[in-house]
């Protein structure tokens, strides 16, 4: 459920027009609801109110401060993957024993930056890693909790570039390696062994992956304890997919996530910590743009519109679905007629959706593409020197810019041109 609806005929997020919103900040421009961020955010904590547990908010979804910032007065943990995302999360107010750092590829410096300002856990993914990580530490006088990322080896049913559990892709240790590695790290002065983390990929639609996984897990925990180390949490990760289409079986709730997690792990007393990025932002946030112009082809007939792959890139590169809906309410019955959606950058890889059924639109007309608040904002860029797309987030009858639209002056001035040239 979220919050984006027609009222008298006008698509509004929450209770502001959407129409006012491309009025006072123009197009394109995300639009995010605040009601749909708590509400999403409050399930996965219902979802596990069973037990001891910290839901870390994966900022990589949408990290813009003002979100992270809602997200973190809820309660919420962050997980980063970044030094950057690090520090956007506490800017937002959130304390560093509340952020979980992953990532394949930390550099010293992101290591130190987060021991510097306070960490949860780490999330160590590969040998080398945890030895530079000791030893950075200890060099600091600390020892970091952490937990170790292993890879179940098992097929999260999702798109290939969002799969993260299988042997072949490069996240964690092959668990079948893991008391080895274990053993390893509990002999580093500068680590501290917490738990076992785990994350098997993103916008998975069945269950039963979870449950393999878990299971894993949940046999690999009796294993370390039996082997002496001391697992208090588990990090279960994220990945819990949403409906791209209003038109297709919905995904797993998160209630029937956390009852797979009870189910499989339920039993080892471990705080629970997961890591949902994409269940709690995508469809909070609609990316709205303006019809440009209605261009007659040969067989088919474009809607060039003034959003771009540079401000949602998901189509371009996983062929991803996001559901164009006109802000005007059609008349019941109107005929609809199918458009290939596409953006001005000179690609053909900027098609957003071809074929979409959408009544006769006219330039100056407004679309909203849903679902988009999760790897929207997030992965923009200003190819073809188009500006940096902004953000606004709505609560109730409210409305504000989350991140203005950058002048051109403001993009030129980041350039400089060497006196030698
Ligand atoms: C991307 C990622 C997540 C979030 O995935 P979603 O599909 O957005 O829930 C969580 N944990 C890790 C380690 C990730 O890389």
């Amino acid at each position: 459920m979220d919050h984006f609806n027609y009222h008298g005929g006008e698509l509004h997020a929450e209770d502001v027009p959407l129409a006012r919103i491309a009025a006072e900040v123009g197009t394109p421009v995300y639009v995010y609801s605040a009601a749909t961020l708590t509400r999403h955010f409050g399930l996965f904590r219902q979802a596990l109110d069973w037990t001891d547990h910290l839901v870390c908010f994966a900022v990589k979804s949408n990290s813009n401060l003002a979100v992270l910032k809602l997200l973190g007065d809820l309660g919420a943990g962050m997980d980063v993957v970044s030094g950057g995302e690090y520090l956007r999360a506490k800017a937002a107010g959130v304390p560093g024993d509340k952020i979980v750092f992953s990532g394949v590829g930390k550099t010293l410096a992101e290591m130190r930056l987060a021991i510097e300002g306070g960490i949860r856990q780490f999330n160590i993914e590969s040998e080398p890693e945890m030895r530079a990580l000791s030893e950075l530490a200890a060099s600091m006088g600390a020892a970091v909790p952490v937990a170790i990322r292993v890879n179940p080896d098992v097929d999260a049913k999702t798109h290939e570039k969002i799969a993260t559990g299988k042997s072949e892709n490069k996240f964690g240790i092959p668990i079948a390696k893991a008391r080895q590695v274990y053993a390893e790290a509990a002999s580093l002065p500068g680590l501290r062994v917490v738990g076992v983390d785990v994350h098997i990929g993103s916008q998975l639609t069945d269950l039963e992956p979870y449950r393999a996984a878990y299971d894993k897990v949940a046999e690999l925990t009796r294993a370390l304890r039996a082997d002496g180390h001391v697992i208090s949490r588990l990090d279960l990760g994220g990945g819990l997919g949403i409906p791209y289409r209003r038109d297709n079986n919905a995904p797993p709730l998160p209630i029937e996530y956390g009852q797979v997690i009870r189910e499989t792990v339920g039993d080892l007393g471990c705080e629970i910590e997961i890591e949902p990025g994409r269940n709690i932002t995508g469809n909070a946030g609609v990316l709205l743009a303006s019809v440009i112009w209605l261009k007659e082809g040969e067989g088919r007939d474009f809607l060039i519109v003034d959003a771009a792959m540079n401000d949602l890139l998901r189509p371009a590169i996983y062929g991803a679905h996001h559901d164009i809906v006109p802000v005007i309410e059609a008349a019941p019955g109107a005929a609809v007629q199918p458009f290939d959606v596409v953006g001005p950058v000179c690609e053909s890889g900027d098609t957003f959706q071809k074929g979409a059924e959408l009544p006769l639109l006219a330039a100056g007309d407004l679309v909203a593409f849903r679902s988009a608040g999760a790897y929207g904002a997030v992965m923009a860029s200003e190819y073809n020197s188009r500006p940096l797309v902004p953000e606004v987030l709505v609560s109730g009858d409210q409305f504000a810019v989350i991140r203005a639209r950058p002048t051109f002056e403001e993009m030129l001035a980041r350039d400089s041109i060497p006196a030698w040239l």
